[in-house]
């Protein structure tokens, strides 16, 4: 590889060449001393330039990577968190909250209908009731711990951490409440005139050695309850209560 400071190394030797000579015994010549200082100054210029350079490129990789970071963690679509960040920050919430044997709810939702509403309305229009819906949800949470992941396709997850069985109950219902006001029109919904939501919520003391999925697989059992029931509405279910 190419040394970049090639020619700065070649002028240095020269001058302790030079020096060398002076010291022994040759004639002390003041136009060397001259071409040692500029050379030398030409050398720290270079050096400044390079090192403006190196700090311009680190802080330019230093926010490139804050973005990609962020990036990596939300959905393209909707633009809240996705899948990936929700559970990383499960496993980091497993952690903190069974260290004090506090409580987590999480709820599972899932648009009803929605492949009929895909097939009247187009994939587009899908996709714009998709964000919607995650909008709807994100105003829905105040707590500053609280967040909404999109789970898959038109699946959303919500996590409560520090959320006993009521707390999960009134959020799972101001949810439902607060898409039912959006009054999007769904005209192939077997229930209802507009776009609704179905969501199964899951509560329980967390444990040291409890898996992050059997929580999530508990939401999931209770949002499938809450789908065979007649859909738009909630249904609970305590994650430390076997079957
Ligand atoms: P159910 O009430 O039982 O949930 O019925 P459903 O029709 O909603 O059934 P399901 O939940 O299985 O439907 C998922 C549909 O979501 C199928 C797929 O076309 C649609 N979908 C998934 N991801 C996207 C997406 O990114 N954009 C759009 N527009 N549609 C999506
Ligand atoms: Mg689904
Ligand atoms: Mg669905």
């Amino acid at each position: 590889m190419e040394d970049i400071y090639g020619n700065e190394q070649r002028i240095l030797d020269e001058a302790q060449l030079r020096i060398k000579a002076v010291k022994s015994g040759a004639e002390y010549d003041f136009g060397d001393y001259i071409f040692i200082v500029k050379e030398y100054r030409k050398i720290l210029r270079h050096l400044r330039r390079t090192t403006k350079i190196a700090d311009s490129i680190s802080n330019k990789l230093h926010v490139d990577n804050l973005e990609l970071n962020e990036k990596v963690h939300l959905d393209a679509l909707t633009g809240i968190y996705n899948r990936r960040y929700m559970e990383e920050s499960l496993s980091r919430i497993k952690k903190s909250l069974s260290r004090s044997s506090d409580v987590l709810s999480i709820l599972m939702l899932d648009i009803d209908f929605f492949k009929g509403y895909n097939d009247t309305y187009g994939h587009a229009a899908g996709d714009v009731c998709l964000k919607t819906i995650a909008e709807a949800i994100d105003n829905s949470l105040f707590r500053p711990d609280d967040f909404v992941a999109r789970y898959g396709g038109e699946e959303f997850i919500i996590v409560l951490p520090n959320t006993c069985k009521n707390g999960a109950c009134h959020m799972a219902k101001k949810i439902i409440k607060n898409i039912g006001h959006l009054k999007i029109p769904h005209e192939k919904s077997e229930i209802a005139t507009h776009v609704t939501v179905s969501i199964g919520a899951a509560t329980g003391h967390v444990e040291r050695h409890g898996k992050i999925d059997e929580y999530v697989e508990c939401a999931d059992t209770a949002l499938y309850t809450a789908k065979n029931s007649g859909r738009n509405r909630y249904i609970h279910k305590n994650f430390n209560e076997r079957g």
